[in-house]
């Protein structure tokens, strides 16, 4: 087997075989679309006949959307007020809506990543907006928000899926009690440390969270957020093309505000029509009924399992393995440095220079385990893993142990 890559680097994949029972049971670790479990695709084949095909402006299809709502809010235990609102087009398709329905007049954009950077890119081209502020991080690392009380929109992202760095989510508080003082001085930033207790500038401002692959998987606060959105082909393990959107009272009131200052808005980015159709169990145009299906029993399986807590715990487990193998091997290490910044859903494991990391995921590759290739922009010897609730933490294991055997193989 050949591959197109760089001068000097080995373009065939060794013939390395693994053995059988040194495999994990299922050999998806990609970070989206993810690996999605069986039990989903059995219980899909079982409602087909009577679901797929079928009017989304009807009973079967819009009771499977109240239950994602209502799944979802008890999920993330969102408090009373909050919406679940969904649309097509993705998490990529939210940011525009965003920037039309959401962001007032500037926004803050904390870039360490692809993902993060994309959603400020499209802040600062939307002629309607002022200059966003944009804080930006070495990648591998994540910046702390500042406290602005001009700023109206805070851009969060929960977990950079391209670098593998998470973020606690905190609301952007003054530090002062005084809220005086607070607005004067540069302060704030996302520690937990903020003592502030909630005031005026506060419920100005929104908290928007890009949580595409952290939601379902890490812990969050839903009143440290004002918009968690996401999609459904990561932890979910479902497929792409939808978003989902948790939404506090403000933000809907900031929509509903914008909806009547005139601004011109596309309808398919209108988050107005989307909240009005949510409410009904429908979107404003045909969803894919598959997707909603999957979802659904993904989000039945994560609540009957334990609910988030159970999710967040396994992803823990599964990170504890992976960065620790990583740490003993002697010949990887985990790219983030910080400990506390290493996400617990997505592994990004850089290797020494001797071994070529992308000769290691060729070989997996061929030996059924896919998708530990990086993130393709961020050029780094490394493997990335993807370790969503649907992962085994045995499987994390068992994938660790396929890397060193295939480690010890390629250097004699
Ligand atoms: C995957 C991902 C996206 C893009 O999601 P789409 O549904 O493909 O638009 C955006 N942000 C983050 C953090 C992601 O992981």
């Amino acid at each position: 087997m050949t591959d197109t890559c760089k001068a000097g680097c080995m373009t065939t994949t060794p013939d390395i075989v693994i053995p059988e029972d040194m495999k994990p049971s299922d050999g998806r670790f990609g970070c989206g679309p993810s690996r999605v479990r069986p039990a989903q695709i059995e219980s899909l084949a079982i409602d087909a006949p009577l679901y797929m095909g079928t009017s989304h402006r009807q009973a079967t299809v819009k009771s499977v959307v109240h239950h994602i709502r209502e799944g979802l809010t008890n999920l993330f235990s969102l408090p009373d007020g909050y919406e679940v609102v969904l649309g097509n087009g993705g998490s990529t398709c939210f940011w525009d809506a965003a920037t039309f329905c959401l962001i007032q007049q500037r926004s803050q954009h904390l870039v360490f990543g692809e993902f993060s950077s994309k959603f400020a890119k499209a802040a600062k081209a939307a002629p309607h907006l002022g200059e966003p502020d944009v804080i930006e991080s070495e990648y591998g690392s994540h910046p702390d928000p500042r406290f602005d009380p001009a700023v109206d929109a805070y851009c969060l992202t929960h977990n950079e899926t391209s670098t593998g760095v998470a973020m606690e989510i905190v609301r952007p508080r003054p530090l002062a009690v005084n809220p005086g003082e607070a607005a004067a001085g540069e302060v704030g930033g996302g520690g937990s440390g903020q003592t502030a207790s909630a005031g005026e500038h506060e419920a100005a401002a929104l908290v928007l969270v890009d949580a595409t692959s952290a939601a379902g998987g890490l812990r969050v606060d839903a009143k440290e957020y004002d918009t968690y959105y996401f999609a459904p082909q990561k932890c979910f393990a479902s497929d792409g093309g939808l978003w989902i959107a948790l939404m506090s009272p403000a933000a809907v009131e900031r929509v509903e505000h914008i909806g009547g200052i005139g601004r011109w808005v596309p309808a398919f980015l209108d988050l107005k029509i989307a909240i009005d159709n949510s409410r009904l169990d429908q979107t404003y145009n045909t969803p894919a009924l598959a997707t909603l299906h999957m979802l659904a029993n993904q989000i039945d399986w994560m609540l009957a399992s334990g609910g988030l807590e159970w999710t967040a715990g396994r992803c823990d487990r599964s990170a504890e393995i992976i960065y620790s193998w990583a740490e003993a091997s002697g010949y990887a290490k985990p790219y983030v440095s910080d400990p506390a910044s290493r996400s617990h859903v997505v592994a990004t494991i850089d290797f020494v220079d001797a071994i070529d990391a992308s000769v290691i995921a060729r070989v997996l590759r061929a030996n059924g385990i896919v998708d530990t290739e990086p993130y393709r922009k961020l050029g780094r010897n490394q493997l990335r893993v993807g370790m969503f609730p649907s992962v085994e933490p045995d499987d994390i294991a068992a994938l660790c142990a396929c890397i060193a055997h295939v480690a010890s193989s390629l250097s004699v």
